[in-house]
């Protein structure tokens, strides 16, 4: 039987190495012989970063076969792609994560595509000040880049709510960020303005007629499973589950979905049941540019606890966990099922 995956991003990549590790056959369909670690976009933004690209032979299970192309509809035995091929698939994982492309004019940093459009314009207008739309984690990583490259920053935000949040806008004004507290819509502001309110998800489940949330997301059961199509499984941003419903679209949440994906199919393929996926998460980090960061302990149901590190050693446990996002995928490609990730609430 063969798996065919779709995105070979944090969740697409942790699926196809977890089962081809086991012996299944999997085709991965990837628009991109890369894997970008969209955890480091900001920094690419900003010039701080030449790119965020490895090569796919890096985290790749080898058996894996690469499909470069783009799937434009899901039927129900076969995918059809950009090229005008049709691929035929046993069973689908559907991990084409957020990013869409813009909808306001405003710049964003959802995707490689936009963010290379945003570096174009920071590298044509060097001295023009910069404001961020949105104090969610992109806005402020993006705000400290910004600051460390030497921009002048303006940070548009509705009250923050979150303990961490507020801690990075205390932090970011204090590096010279005007932080504005307010409502404001991208499109009405003038110059350099970036969109950092949230992630849009490809429309390719819904054009392909399978069941979708109010965002685009593919609506998926506990076991990752699509209602009334038991052979497509789904994982990372680009899907949504209601339960546990403190789920957000992160590398955090697109790991665990992507192995326990695998797990799903592995289970049906030896007859047992799939289990239902639970996770909980652990910390919540920030970088806050200039190797500062901020470490945010939390509770399994994503609620903060008290205990943060702030500074220079959170900057370094920042780091320590993008390079581990990308080992967690090298030690699934060299051992399948190696990787675990903490019970939820
Ligand atoms: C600047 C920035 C900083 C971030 N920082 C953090 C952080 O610190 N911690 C954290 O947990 N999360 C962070 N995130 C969020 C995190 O990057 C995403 O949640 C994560 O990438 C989602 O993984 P995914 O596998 O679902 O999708 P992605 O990583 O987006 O991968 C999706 C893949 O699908 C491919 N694809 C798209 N459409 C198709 C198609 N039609 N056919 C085939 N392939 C397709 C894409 O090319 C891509 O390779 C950050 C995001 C950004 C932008």
């Amino acid at each position: 039987m063969t798996t065919t995956v779709l995105g070979a991003g944090y969740a697409g990549v942790m699926a196809a190495n977890r089962l081809a590790g086991r012996g299944e056959e999997v085709v991965l369909v990837t628009p991109n012989a890369w894997f970008v670690e969209r955890i480091r976009l900001h920094r690419v933004a900003t010039g701080l970063r030449e790119n965020a690209r490895l090569d796919l032979d890096t985290v790749l299970n080898p058996a894996v076969e690469v499909v470069q192309d783009t799937a434009t509809k899901i039927g129900d035995e076969k995918i059809q792609l950009a090229s005008g091929e049709n691929l035929p698939y046993d069973t689908l994982v559907y991990a084409i994560g957020s990013g869409a492309s813009d909808q306001n004019g405003a710049y964003r940093i959802v995707s490689e595509h936009e963010t290379d459009r945003l570096r174009a314009a920071l590298a044509e207008a060097p001295d023009a000040p910069v404001t961020i739309v949105g104090a969610g984690l992109t806005g402020v990583e993006l705000a400290g880049a910004l600051r460390e490259a030497g921009r002048a920053v303006k940070l548009v935000s509705t009250a923050p709510g979150r303990r961490a949040i507020q801690a990075h806008l205390r932090f970011l004004a204090k590096q010279g960020v005007e932080i504005e507290v307010g409502r404001v819509a991208p499109a009405e502001l003038d110059g350099l303005v970036v969109d950092t309110t949230g992630f849009t998800v490809p429309s390719l489940a819904a054009d392909s007629g399978l069941p979708v949330d109010e965002f685009g997301r593919l609506l998926v059961d506990e076991q990752l499973t699509v209602k009334g199509h038991p052979n497509i499984l789904g994982a990372g941003d680009a899907v949504h589950l209601d339960a546990p419903n403190y789920l957000r679209a992160a590398c955090a949440t697109a790991l665990p979905m992507g192995a326990h994906a695998a797990d799903v199919i592995t289970a049906r393929r030896e007859g047992r049941a799939g289990e239902e996926f639970r996770m909980g998460y652990v910390l919540q980090c920030t970088d806050l540019g200039s190797g500062r960061g901020r470490v945010q302990f939390l509770h399994p149901d994503d609620t903060e606890r008290a205990l943060a590190i702030d500074g220079r050693a959170g900057g370094l446990v920042k780091e320590t966990i993008c390079r581990m996002s990308v080992r967690w995928l090298t030690q699934e490609r060299d051992r399948a099922g190696r990787y675990s990730w903490p019970a939820g609430a």
